[in-house]
C-alpha cells in the first residue's frame, strides 16, 4: 500500500481499478521525402488537419449539448489554432523547405509554439501548452491513419491514471464507467480541473509520478476531498474506505430528504445557504442540492473558456440565462475577478512579478473601463430578468470602491437615455478579501447594501500563503485567530450598520467551521452545491445559544490547533459521520 498527497481538484471519493494511459510519447523520428513527394505531403497535412477540425467540431457539438456551451467552448482553442495560419503555414513551409514528412513538420512547429506558451510567466497561458500537444496528437493520428486513442467506449468501471489529461479527452470521458481520475501534474486553474468539477468526478492532481508507480488493473482509492491516491491498499484501508463510502450513501440519503427544509436552528435562528457557480448551467445542480440562490457567480469564467473577449450580448445572455434558471431567487453576479491566476485565451498581458498582488480584479477593470461597462451594462439590462445583484471583489480601498460605483452610475445614465429598461435599486455589495477592506469594514458598510467575504483570498493576503502554491498548502488555514477575528469583525460591522454579511469561500461549505460561522451571526453561508446539505443538517442539528458559545470560545484560543481540536469535537457530537 502506498499513499500519495496531491492537489484535490474534485471532491468525493472513489475505490476503483486504475486504467494507466501511457505517457504517449510524441517524438516523431526525422523523415525526409523525395522533392517529387512534397507536395503530396503537404495535401496530406491538410487532409489531416481538415478531419481534425471535422473531429473536434464533432466533439465540441456533443460536449456542448450534454454538459453546455462553456464547457464545448473549451475545443474553440483548439480549433482556431487549426485553422490558424501562422500555425499551419509555418508546417508547409518546414515540409517544403527541409523536405521532411508532415509527422515531422508538424512536430518541429508545434513544440515551436509549445515552447512560446511555455515561456509565458502566466501559469493560465503556460498551462494552454497542453491543448497545442492535444491539437498536435490528433493530426498526428490522423497522418498515421489512426483513430485517437478513446475513452468514450470502456466495458466496465474504472479511475483513469495519467501523466496529464488533456481538456479534449477530460471531456469526452464515459461518464457511465469513468469514475474518477488523478495525475502526476496539473494545476487547479487547468480546464482539465473545471471540467472535472462540472463532470462531478473525484480527482487529484499534481501527485508526482504515478504513471510509473501505478500498474493497470491495481486497485486504487482516490480521495478528491483530501487529494490522497491509494495504490493498492491493504484490507484495513480498504475496509475503511469502504465503511466510509456506506456511510456516505446513507448519509447522502438522509441529506437529500432535507433539500427543501429551511436552514434554521434548533431555537428558530434562520440563514440562507446557498451556491457558488462559475456557470449558468450549474444552477441546476446548486438548487437540487437544496440552495436558496447564487451567492457567487464568477462571471470571469465567461473569458476562461472563450478565445475572444465575451461582446456585451455575450454577458447579457450569460445572466438572463441564470436568472431565469433561478426562477425569482438571488443571483450575486459578481464583476470580473480576472488577472493573477485566471486569465483569458485572447489577453496577453506582459507577466507581473507578484500577480496576486498586482494588476487584478476590479483593479483591471478600472484600468479598462471599456471592458468594465461592457459587462456593467449587460448586467444592469439583465437586473430586470429577476433577482439580481451585483458584487464588485478584491475592493482594498474606499476610492476603489467609489471609483466603481461611480462607472455604474455612468452606465445607469447611458441606459437610461437609450431608453433601456433596468433595475435602478438593484442592491450593490462588495468583496471583503482583503485585509484593509476587512479592517474598515465600518466605513465600507456606509457605502454598500451587502459583504461577502471571499475567505480564500482573505486568507492568502493575510497570512501571506500564496493559495496557489502547493509547497505553503500548510500554512493555509481557516482556522488561523488572526482571520477568525477579521471575519468576526466584519459580521459585527455589518450587522452594526444593517449590512447583510455572507461568506463565499470554500471556508463557508466546510462543515468544521459551521458553528463557528454561525455563533459569530453569518447571515448568508455561499459554496460549491454539494457541501449545501451537510451545512444544513448541522445548521438544523443545533441551537443558536450553542453555535454562539462554541464562537466565544474559540476566539479565547490562540493558535489554529487549539481552534481545530476544538470545532472537530463539538462538530462530531452533532454529526459523527462527517469526520
Ligand atoms: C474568495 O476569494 O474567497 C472568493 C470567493 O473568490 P475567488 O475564490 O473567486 O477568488
Ligand atoms: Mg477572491
Amino acid at each position: 500500500m502506498e499513499i500519495k498527497k496531491g492537489i484535490p481538484v474534485s471532491p468525493g471519493v472513489v475505490i476503483s481499478t486504475a486504467l494507466v494511459l501511457d505517457a504517449e510519447d510524441l517524438a516523431v523520428p526525422k523523415r525526409h521525402v523525395e522533392p517529387s513527394a512534397v507536395e503530396a505531403e503537404v495535401a496530406r497535412l491538410r487532409d489531416a488537419v481538415s478531419a481534425a477540425i471535422r473531429d473536434l467540431s464533432a466533439l465540441r457539438s456533443s460536449v456542448s449539448s450534454q454538459y453546455g456551451k462553456e464547457i464545448g467552448s473549451i475545443f474553440d482553442f483548439h480549433i482556431g489554432v487549426l485553422a490558424d495560419p501562422s500555425f499551419i503555414g509555418p508546417i508547409e513551409a518546414e515540409i517544403r523547405q527541409q523536405q521532411v514528412t508532415a509527422a515531422y513538420a508538424l512536430s518541429t512547429v508545434a513544440r515551436r509554439f509549445a515552447g512560446q506558451f511555455l515561456g509565458m510567466q502566466d501559469k493560465y497561458l503556460a498551462e494552454r501548452v497542453k491543448d497545442i500537444y492535444d491539437v498536435e496528437r490528433r493530426v498526428l493520428h490522423n497522418l498515421a491513419g489512426q483513430e485517437q486513442e478513446s475513452l468514450a467506449h470502456l466495458e466496465s468501471d474504472v479511475v483513469v491514471i495519467a501523466h496529464d489529461l488533456l481538456p479534449s479527452q477530460t471531456a469526452a470521458l464515459d461518464r457511465r464507467h469513468v469514475k474518477g481520475f488523478a495525475t502526476d501534474v496539473g494545476g487547479r486553474t487547468s480546464h482539465t480541473a473545471i471540467v472535472a468539477r462540472a463532470l462531478g468526478i473525484p480527482a487529484v492532481v499534481g501527485l508526482g509520478n504515478i504513471t510509473a508507480e501505478v500498474s493497470g488493473g491495481d486497485t486504487v482509492i482516490i480521495d478528491g476531498d483530501r487529494g490522497l491516491l491509494i495504490i493498492k491498499p491493504d484490507a484495513e484501508q480498504l475496509a475503511e474506505y469502504q465503511e466510509f463510502e456506506r456511510k456516505r450513501e446513507r448519509l447522502e440519503i438522509e441529506l437529500a430528504r432535507l433539500r427543501d427544509e429551511p436552514a434554521v436552528t434548533l431555537d428558530g435562528h434562520a440563514v440562507s445557504l446557498q451556491a457558488n457557480i462559475e456557470f449558468p448551467h450549474e444552477i441546476e445542480d446548486a438548487l437540487k442540492h437544496g440552495a436558496e440562490g447564487i451567492g457567487l457567480y464568477r462571471t470571469e469564467f465567461l473569458y476562461l473558456t472563450s478565445e475572444k473577449e465575451p461582446s456585451e450580448e455575450d454577458h447579457y445572455r450569460a445572466y438572463v440565462d441564470a436568472l431565469q434558471r433561478l426562477e425569482g431567487r438571488p443571483l450575486v453576479i459578481r464583476t470580473l475577478d480576472l488577472g493573477a491566476d485566471k486569465f483569458t485565451q485572447a489577453r496577453q498581458t506582459t507577466p507581473e512579478r507578484n500577480p496576486f498582488l498586482g494588476d487584478r480584479s476590479i483593479r483591471m477593470c478600472l484600468h479598462d473601463i471599456p471592458m468594465f461597462k461592457r459587462q456593467l451594462r449587460a448586467i444592469m439590462r439583465a437586473s430586470v430578468a429577476g433577482d439580481a445583484r451585483l458584487m464588485f471583489p478584491m475592493i482594498s480601498t474606499l476610492m476603489e470602491l467609489r471609483q466603481a460605483k461611480m462607472i455604474l452610475k455612468d452606465v445607469c445614465e447611458e441606459l437610461e437615455d437609450e431608453g433601456v429598461p433596468f433595475r435602478a435599486d438593484i442592491p450593490v455589495g462588495m468583496m471583503i478579501e482583503v485585509p484593509s477592506a476587512a479592517l474598515m469594514a465600518n466605513n465600507f458598510a456606509k457605502e454598500v447594501n451587502f459583504f461577502s467575504i471571499g475567505t480564500n483570498d482573505l486568507i492568502q493576503y493575510t497570512l501571506a500563503v500564496d493559495r496557489t502554491n502547493e509547497k505553503v498548502a500548510g500554512l493555509f488555514c481557516p482556522a488561523h485567530p488572526a482571520v477568525l477575528m477579521l471575519i468576526r469583525d466584519v459580521i459585527r460591522h455589518g450587522q452594526r450598520n444593517n449590512v447583510s454579511v455572507s461568506v463565499c469561500g470554500e471556508m463557508a461549505g466546510e462543515p468544521l467551521y459551521t458553528l463557528l460561522l454561525l455563533g459569530m451571526g453569518l447571515a448568508v453561508f455561499s459554496m460549491s452545491a454539494p457541501d449545501v446539505p451537510e451545512v444544513k443538517k448541522i445548521i438544523r442539528s443545533t441551537t443558536m445559544a450553542h453555535a454562539r458559545q462554541v464562537s466565544r470560545k474559540v476566539m479565547s484560543f490562540d493558535s489554529e490547533r487549539q481552534v481545530m481540536h476544538y470545532l472537530r469535537e463539538e462538530t462530531r457530537k452533532i454529526i459523527p459521520e462527517v469526520f
